[in-house]
């Protein structure tokens, strides 16, 4: 029997990294859909695309370890997490932001058409109160994420404020 924990994060600096996983396979899981954290949770400033990229080749190593270490099997997804737009927007300007932000998420794409991660996220908007533009722009950005989910094929995981029947109905139109 297959036990998946869809949306799990680890942290090798600051969290218990794969003695969470041991700790959920003793519980009976046995499959995991490990999600990017962030750049800066990673070790990496977060200010340009490389950044990001970087950190999805590091996200990529820790969900190997997993597999390598311990017996439960773990997919990788990546993306750019909405508060990480949010953070460079604030301190970089909105378009550059954007534009960087843009490029690392076709670079998650990438990773999955090579099959090296399944899905592209998180992905969203950030749950606490920005400005109308920066709320417009991470909705684009959301959008942009499932567009290029669509053409490889994968799945997209999304990190959104808390949801109510009128939210999933705007994400519907979304998607
Ligand atoms: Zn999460």
């Amino acid at each position: 029997m297959i036990i998946l924990d869809n949306h799990f994060h680890v942290d090798p600096f600051k969290g218990l990294f794969l003695e969470a996983v041991k700790q959920f396979h003793r519980a009976g899981g046995t499959h995991l859909m490990v999600v990017y954290k962030t750049a800066h949770d990673y070790g990496f400033p977060g200010l340009k695309a490389e950044d990001f990229m970087k950190a999805m080749d590091f996200h990529l190593e820790l969900v190997e370890r997993i597999n390598r270490e311990t017996p439960v099997k773990a997919f990788a997804v990546v993306g750019v997490h909405p508060a990480e737009f949010v953070h460079l927007a604030e301190k970089k300007g909105l378009e550059y932001a954007k534009n960087e932000v843009m490029k690392a998420l076709e670079y998650a794409q990438k990773l999955c058409f090579e099959g090296k991660a399944v899905a592209i996220g998180e992905i969203g908007r950030p749950h606490y109160e920005v400005s109308e533009e920066i709320w417009n722009a991470s909705i684009e950005l959301m959008k942009y994420g499932m567009s290029l989910a669509k053409e490889a094929d994968c799945a997209v995981q999304l990190h959104t404020e808390s949801f109510d029947e009128a939210k999933f109905r705007e994400l519907g139109e979304y998607v």
